[in-house]
């Protein structure tokens, strides 16, 4: 694609990111089919193709429109269409910039502005998000039906068994991000990723501190906040790091891929990019850590299934492969494996490429599309009558959990509770 990028952006480091990425697009369309907000609208202003032409002309100077906006508000950010595009076009990277000119250029109306300024200001700060979440809950009964699909039913109350952290006895050892919304909507998640590593020969310790990943206030187009969170996180997780772990362990794939990303998002920040660029590599996605020691993993399990009843080893588990996981990380296909080797017996699930409609403040900026999305992925993994939904990420997990009539649970706490303790 040909491009003439206008003054203002031509010749700093972001325009001539983004003039490399419209330029490797051939606007074949083969990403067309694989855009989920393609399908649904039939609009190629709402699919990958037509708005790399609207973040070209945004780019190019230009006129930016409040219907610019709104195509670019409308997508996922799920990259679908990074995995089915032939010619590597990066587009989440251009959607990052495409959206910050425009969102500069075209103010939004008081309600959408508060709505964002209110999501940016609550969801990266785990107290507030919990504080947010009881007074939702408490008025759940009395919100109308569109607003009570947006605020969770309490999930059970997590067991001490559930919560139980194994204290730190051998020499290898990672950190574990803890996450904003994570504590309150899964507090189990962390715990058993520590006792499966734990018996895989790795203690794992909280890093202490560390905030948000920095993805909410991104997709927010809050650039300064991002910034501000990123040094704040590398700062925290400093002293691990100095420490010798191996890893930077994350139960949540699309705070993974966040963290992957902090050395090219302080890659011009002099005082920040060497340790950005350390802590991105060595950022791990928990299901990265585990099949690294699948065969150790399957002695283990294969102990623990003669322990275990006949009826339990067929568990039906339908698993969800979060966006961020297999677009985002390419880690499509890494744990369910790992599940067979447990014992679960996988249904099967169409569209499996397709995203829930969660994607991070999607579900509460555009409820209507999130939902169709929510019910058609719904609807995909439990055609096949599964005992439960699985997924490795805290957003899916609880926007699936919203709709499904089984149980949702993170494929994480399903592999520790067939490792007991040694
Ligand atoms: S983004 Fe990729 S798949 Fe889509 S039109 Fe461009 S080159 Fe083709
Ligand atoms: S990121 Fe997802 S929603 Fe956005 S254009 Fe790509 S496939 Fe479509």
């Amino acid at each position: 694609m040909k491009t003439a990028l206008a003054d203002f952006i031509r010749d700093t480091p972001a325009g001539r990111e983004a003039d490399a990425i419209l330029r490797s697009c051939v606007h074949c369309g083969f990403c067309l089919p694989a855009c989920p907000t393609y399908q649904l609208l039939g609009d190629e202003l709402d699919s990958p193709r037509g708005r790399i032409y609207l973040m070209k002309q945004v780019l190019e100077g230009q006129p930016v429109t409040a219907s610019t906006q709104l195509h670019l508000d409308r997508c996922l950010g799920c990259r679908a269409c990074e995995s089915a595009c032939p010619s590597g076009v990066q587009y989440g990277r251009l959607l990052e910039l495409g959206r910050a000119v425009t969102d500069a250029h075209v103010p939004r109306a008081a309600l959408p502005a508060t709505k964002r300024y209110l999501l940016g200001k609550i969801v990266p700060h785990a107290r507030r998000a919990g504080a947010f979440l009881g007074v939702g809950r408490a008025l759940r009964p009395l919100l109308p039906r569109a607003l009570r699909a947006q605020v969770p039913a309490p999930p059970a109350p997590a067991t001490a068994t559930a919560l139980a952290w194994p204290a730190p006895r051998h020499a290898r050892r990672v950190a574990i991000l803890a996450g904003c919304v994570q504590p309150t909507l899964g507090a189990g998640i962390n715990p058993a990723a520590a006792r499966v590593l734990d018996r895989l020969g790795i203690s794992a310790v909280t890093a202490a501190g560390v905030g948000c990943c920095g993805a909410v206030t991104l997709h927010l187009s809050d650039e300064e906040a991002t910034i501000a969170q990123l040094r704040h996180n590398i700062d925290a997780l400093w002293p691990a790091v100095e420490a010798g772990v191996e890893a930077i362990v994350v139960t949540s794939s699309a705070c993974t891929s966040m963290l992957a990303d902090y050395g090219r998002l302080l890659g011009q920040d002099a005082a920040y990019a060497p340790r950005a660029a350390r802590i991105s590599a060595l950022a791990r996605d928990v299901s990265q850590v585990v099949a690294g020691e699948a065969s150790l993993l399957r002695g283990l399990l294969q102990q623990a299934r003669a322990n275990l009843p006949a009826t339990a080893t067929g568990t039906r588990v339908a698993f969800q492969a979060p966006c961020s996981l297999q677009h985002a990380l390419r880690l499509g296909g890494v744990i369910e494996p790992l599940l067979l080797a447990a014992g679960f017996t996988l249904t099967p699930v169409s569209d499996g490429q397709r995203c829930c409609g969660s994607a991070g403040t999607y579900s509460i900026l555009q409820p209507q599309l999130s939902q169709q999305l929510l019910h058609s992925k719904v609807a995909a993994l439990e055609s096949g009558t599964p005992d439960l939904i699985a997924t490795a990420n805290i957003g899916c997990l609880h926007h699936i959990r919203s709709a499904a009539s089984v149980p949702v649970r993170h494929w994480i706490e399903l592999l520790a509770e067939r490792l007991p303790r040694d």
